[in-house]
């Protein structure tokens, strides 16, 4: 089965190399910030706290790309980690990271596990 969804999935690694990058780019550090006004201020640390969210987001997927890379590699990519049935080939390559069928996934979404 594998060779069918090996020959049509998008590469998972492709996005991982694009999340480092993101991810290589530094917040600055509040040492740095050396605005006089309050205004000035608030609005740094808001695009800091925006930074940071962006960061976790990214770092989240990371996860899950890294996640599937592994199961590239030991060859469980494409079934599904809960139920255990091959995730939909159309799917995989939307969300080559998908980690989950469509039905378990929905259910995951909804907090059941
Ligand atoms: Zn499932």
């Amino acid at each position: 089965m594998d060779a069918v969804i090996r020959q049509r999935r998008a590469d998972p690694g492709e996005e991982r190399r694009r999340l480092l990058a993101e991810l290589g780019e530094e917040i600055q550090a509040p040492s740095q910030m050396t605005y006089g006004s309050q205004a000035a201020a608030a609005s740094q640390v808001f695009e800091q706290q925006r930074d940071l969210a962006l960061r976790e987001r990214a770092e989240q997927h990371l996860a899950l790309v890294d996640a599937a890379l592994e199961r590239l590699d030991d060859g469980s990519y494409g079934a599904c980690l809960r139920c255990g049935k091959p995730i939909a080939p159309e799917r995989l390559e939307a969300l080559p990271w998908a980690a989950h069928c469509i039905a378990c996934q929905s259910d995951l979404d909804k907090g059941r596990r």
